[in-house]
């Protein structure tokens, strides 16, 4: 400890008085009113533009965390990198949060939840930390502080604002008035008391206790420029007067846990329950190795990919809830659960390194999901995505509903065998777009029967039930001694240019008489 600032010299160093004493903090934010065990959980990007999937997936583990035991889930925007910032970047953010379902639950009391907007309680704070000796000014010039890097780095040291490296850690009144009255702004440093040969135990939820060397670094709480905080001891403010029971965040944090118990430690507060998520990997295309995702190399990375090509939003969760909650599958393969959201995850089995997102595990789970849905519910899906990311042809596809709907019913009548073909929005209307005249190309390498198909021709008749149209096909083949089958398939090239259609049938009965014989007299 050193000595605290007298009040006046406190309103100099800040540019202002604090407007709260911890007291009134404590009053104006007071503990959630909330049954045991509910826990508080925060997602808190930094407005950077691209909601990154493995935002996406701590998103989901706070989400479910909070609403499964009854807690709260808030969205903070993290926005105190003013030069990091791009505009509408946090719109991005809170549509992808709708698409995903996952509702937040911002209560004004606790609020504001823009950093930017919160500079009087930190002020607030770091006055109380200042007049105490736990923390002080800092005149230290850019240039100062390379060649105490330089000079570290010539002698083998860690680099830093430490111990005998902190030139203002002791600076007296004196000192830091002519600062002042010289106009430079100093930044707010922890007054750190840590010594890096003492452990200090610290809680991970998935990893347990975890013990570090003690920090000794006089780590910047605020800022010179802007005077915002930095991130450390934002996130000491924030959670402690939000009332976090549970942070959950990326493992590249875990370094930092040691800080971050100490700046509660100083405080008095109780630190909240991490929760540090391993990075998503994949399998790299050409090597074959287990690597993180990348920005540059993955389009799956982005948030928006998934949003744009369709994919079912539900499926992506269930699917990035089986890899946080490893017995989900197992469960819903049980039958006791029915979706991620009845099943009652652990933070304790959350993965702790190397989980992996596979597109094709994610095309699995995006079948099974869309042969769930009833067909209006296909259907609405389809025309919603096509409207908003969908092209043209897309456009046109959903304009006739009527028409798209008799489409997408085809075997969707029995629930045990429902067709399990449609893995996105965008690839289901690629999948039916035969169906369209204007996105039909005839098969023309197929060598075709044509007998059979003038045959099937002259006795076609579209109000025929499915026995009646069968057996005249039968009759056909045995004139023509062939199977019934080789006429079923010339039939479905003809109509849908390739060999493999759903149920023959029922696709020429949407399709209809005229368009029936149109394409079969294409090819004749
Ligand atoms: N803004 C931080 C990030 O995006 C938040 C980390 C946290 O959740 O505490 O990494």
């Amino acid at each position: 400890m050193r000595n605290g600032l007298s009040k006046d010299l406190i309103v100099r160093v800040l540019g202002g008085a604090p407007k709260y004493t911890i007291d009134d903090l404590e009053a104006k934010f007071p503990p959630r009113e909330l049954e045991d065990g509910a826990m508080v959980t925060r997602f808190a990007p930094s407005p950077t533009g691209l909601m990154h999937i493995g935002n996406l997936y701590g998103a989901l583990i706070d989400y479910k965390l909070a609403s499964q035991s009854g807690g709260v889930f808030m969205l903070r925007i993290e926005d105190t990198d003013t030069k990091r910032e791009v505009s509408g970047a946090v719109e991005i953010v809170k549509n992808a949060m709708r698409n995903f379902g996952l509702t937040y639950n911002n209560d004004e009391k606790y609020g504001p939840y823009y950093q930017s907007m919160r500079k009087d309680i930190y002020h607030s704070v770091a006055a109380y930390l200042l007049e105490r000796g736990l923390a002080y000014p800092c005149f230290l010039k850019p240039e100062e502080m390379e060649e105490i890097r330089a000079k570290q780095n010539a002698a083998g040291f860690a680099t830093g604002i430490y111990g005998e490296f902190a030139r203002d850690r002791d600076i007296p009144e004196d000192e830091i008035i002519k600062h002042l009255d010289n106009g430079e702004v100093p930044t707010i440093r922890l007054y750190s008391t840590g010594n890096p040969n003492n452990r200090i135990y610290c809680k991970d939820a998935v990893r347990g206790s975890i013990s570090f060397p003690e920090n000794n670094e006089d780590l910047v709480l605020i800022k010179s420029n802007d005077g915002l905080p930095t991130y450390h001891f934002a996130h000491l403010v924030d959670d402690h007067f939000m009332r976090t029971t549970h942070v959950v965040r990326g493992e590249e944090w875990l370094p930092s846990l040691p800080l971050h118990y100490q700046l509660f430690r100083t405080m008095g507060w109780t630190p909240p329950l991490y929760i540090h998520t391993s990075t998503l990997d994949k399998i790299d295309a050409e090597t074959g190795k287990q690597r993180k995702m990348s920005k540059r190399k993955d389009p799956e990375c982005n948030v928006a990919f998934f949003m744009e090509h369709g994919w079912p939003t539900d499926a992506v969760i269930e699917y990035l809830g089986n890899i946080l909650a490893s017995g989900y599958e197992e469960a819903k393969m049980k039958g006791t659960v029915k979706t991620f959201w009845d099943y009652e995850m652990k933070p304790k089995k959350i993965p702790m390194s190397g989980a992996l997102f596979d597109m094709k595990k994610l095309e699995w789970w995006a079948k099974e999901y869309i042969a769930t849905l009833p067909v209006h519910v296909l259907v609405k899906n389809v025309v919603d995505w096509a409207n908003a990311y969908g092209n043209d042809d897309n456009k046109r596809q959903v304009a006739d509903v009527e028409y798209l709907t008799s489409v997408l019913a085809i075997e969707r009548d029995n629930p045990k065998r429902i067709r399990k073909d449609f893995i996105t929005w965008e690839q289901t209307l690629t999948e039916i777009a035969p169906f369209w005249d204007f996105l039909f190309t005839p098969n023309k390498e197929y060598e075709y029967n044509l007998d059979a198909l003038q045959e099937f021709l002259a006795t076609f008749n579209a109000a025929d039930d499915k026995d009646t149209w069968w057996n005249k096909i039968v009759e056909i083949a045995g004139k023509l001694e062939i199977k019934p089958g080789d006429i079923a398939m010339n039939l479905r090239v003809a109509l849908m240019g390739r060999t493999n259609t759903p149920d023959l049938y029922s696709l020429m009965s949407v399709m209809g008489d005229t368009r029936v014989r149109e394409r079969i007299n294409m090819i004749l």
